[in-house]
This record gives structure tokens, C-alpha cells and sequence, in this order.
């Protein structure tokens, strides 16, 4: 089956779908994105998604291409037409295609690419072993709450950790906490139960999984704390995982070659991991 993406109103084949060279979200990363999930062919926290698009485009002065319900429509069609029924919907807003030149132009339509393809949220032997993390120092600016394309620093966080035979790097800020992953936000679970995560601020991403998953952690009794931590309180927690929104919860057992805990998958992350499914083949739409 051939794959379809939508390049600024058309439908075209994948294979041959590009964009102009003058595009600023070539030229400058001069554009926003957001990857949503689907499953059963329907979209998971959809409406979230726009919020935090609208956000990011907020930001960075990008107008609104269309309004939700239209784009509602083409995400929709793209997933329809490349029979995703597993897998995830990219959506890119760039400022749009004009001459070189730092400043915003004038007078510009909006850039706007839709892919999707079919992926699983983890692999099993992810679930059921967990995956190891490395710590890189986070290079990144200081907009980390705008969900720009400009993904350098976590391109390189992510190959460092490929080369290591990690699944993840968990980048550290000059204080020594955790920022969050390379695309994943990062958790543990204390030694008293309390599940911790960064709080939201610039430092980080404000992850839609991350999100969802807080509301359901405490809607269910978990004690959940938005608090930083380090690299050495993660091995000494009880448990470890990170969330995103292409691969919902996954435990982490070793960070830098040092085990959490006893090194295993924890039951409070595959608790999490439950809710989470559960809350999402019931409301994906
Ligand atoms: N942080 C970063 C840097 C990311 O790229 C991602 C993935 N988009 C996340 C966190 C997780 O966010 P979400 O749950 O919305 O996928």
C-alpha cells in the first residue's frame, strides 16, 4: 500500500511529497509540530493536542492555518487514507515559504504537513524487561515548553543513547536535575510511593501523556508530586519509566549502567501503564 501525506491542501504520494526549499521550517526550525496517537483508527487526547498546538503557534506569532474542526478533518483523512489503525499522526505548522531572511515576512500562508504511519506504542520485551537510559547534559534553549521543530540537541541526545544501546537519554539541567527525555517526559517512584515528575515550566515539554497521566494517577489514589530530581535519587527509587505519546509508559531499569532498584519492571509502572491504555481505547475519537 502506497502511503499518502498532505503537503498545504493536497493529498500526495509519500514518496514524492516535498516542500519548498524556502520553507522556514527548513531554513530556521521556524515551525511547531504535535504527534498524536491512534488507536483503533481514532486519535487519543485530541483535543489536547489542539490546545497545546494553539499554544506553541500562540508563542511563536504563527496564525492558525485553519481552525480545529478543519484540521480535525485532515488528520482524520490522512490516518483514513494510509489505514493507520495502530500508530501515530504527525502534524508540522511551519511560518511558511518566503525569501531567506531572519525576520518574520509579511503577508505568508502558514506551511502545514500531515504523515502518519503505523507503529506500536513499545515493544514487548520493552514492557515486560524495561529499557535502559543514559544522562547527557541538556543543550537545548530555553523554550523547551514550545513544541518547535528545532530538535537538535534531542537528535544528538538520542543517537548518544543509540550508541550506547539505550533507549533513552534523560537530559540534566546545569543543577543536576532531570529535565525530561530526548521525546519522552522522565518519572520515578520514591521510596515512600510518591510518583515524581518535573514540574511544567520552560525547562521542559508539557507532554500530553505526562498530562493525561497525572489526572489518572491521582484520580485512582496514587499520590503524585511535580517535583525535579536527580539522576542518583532515580537509581535509588523503587521505580523509574517515561511516557510519550508514542510509546505510553515504559519502566526503566538501568540509568548510566546502574540499576534501579532491583533492576526490574515495577508494579506501580505497570499499573500506570493499565490506567493509561484503559483510559485511551476508551476515549480515542
Ligand atoms: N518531551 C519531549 C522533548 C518530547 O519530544 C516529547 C514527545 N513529543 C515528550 C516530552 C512527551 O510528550 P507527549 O506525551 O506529548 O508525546
Amino acid at each position: 500500500m502506497s502511503r499518502i501525506a498532505y503537503v498545504n491542501g493536497r493529498y500526495l504520494p509519500h514518496g514524492g511529497a516535498e516542500m519548498h526549499i524556502e520553507d522556514r521550517a527548513t531554513q530556521f526550525s521556524d515551525g511547531v509540530y504535535e504527534v498524536i496517537a491512534v488507536l483503533g483508527g481514532r486519535l487519543i487526547d485530541r483535543a489536547l493536542h489542539h490546545e497545546r498546538l494553539e499554544r506553541s503557534l500562540g508563542e511563536m506569532r504563527i496564525a492558525a492555518p485553519m481552525g480545529r474542526a478543519a484540521l480535525d478533518a485532515v488528520l482524520d483523512e490522512v490516518v483514513r487514507r494510509n489505514r493507520v489503525a495502530e500508530g501515530i499522526v504527525y502534524l508540522q505548522i511551519g511560518r511558511g515559504r518566503a525569501p531567506r531572511n531572519h525576520a518574520f515576512p509579511v503577508g505568508v500562508r502558514p506551511s502545514v504537513v500531515v504523515t502518519a504511519r503505523r507503529a506500536r506504542p513499545a515493544t514487548a520485551a520493552a514492557l515486560t524487561e524495561g529499557v535502559a537510559v543514559i544522562t547527557v547534559p541538556d543543550l537545548r534553549w530555553r523554550r523547551r515548553d514550545i513544541k518547535s521543530v528545532s530538535l537538535l540537541a534531542n537528535v544528538l541526545a538520542k543517537q548518544a543513547a543509540a550508541e550506547a544501546g539505550a533507549y533513552e537519554a534523560w537530559q540534566v539541567d546545569d543543577r543536576g536535575l532531570v529535565t525530561e527525555g530526548a521525546q519522552s517526559n522522565a518519572w520515578i517512584v520514591d521510596t515512600d510511593g510518591t510518583i515524581l515528575t518535573r514540574p511544567e515550566s520552560s525547562d521542559i515539554l508539557s507532554g500530553i501523556t505526562r498530562r493525561r497521566l497525572i489526572g489518572l494517577a491521582r484520580g485512582s489514589g496514587l499520590a503524585v508530586a511535580e517535583r525535579a530530581f536527580t539522576p542518583d535519587h532515580a537509581r535509588r527509587a523503587r521505580e523509574a519509566f517515561l511516557t510519550s505519546t508514542s510509546s505510553f509508559v515504559v519502566p526503566v531499569i538501568r540509568i548510566d549502567d546502574h540499576p534501579v532498584a532491583n533492576g526490574k519492571p515495577g508494579s506501580t509502572t505497570e499499573r500506570l501503564r493499565s490506567l493509561y491504555l484503559d483510559f485511551a481505547s476508551r476515549t480515542a475519537a
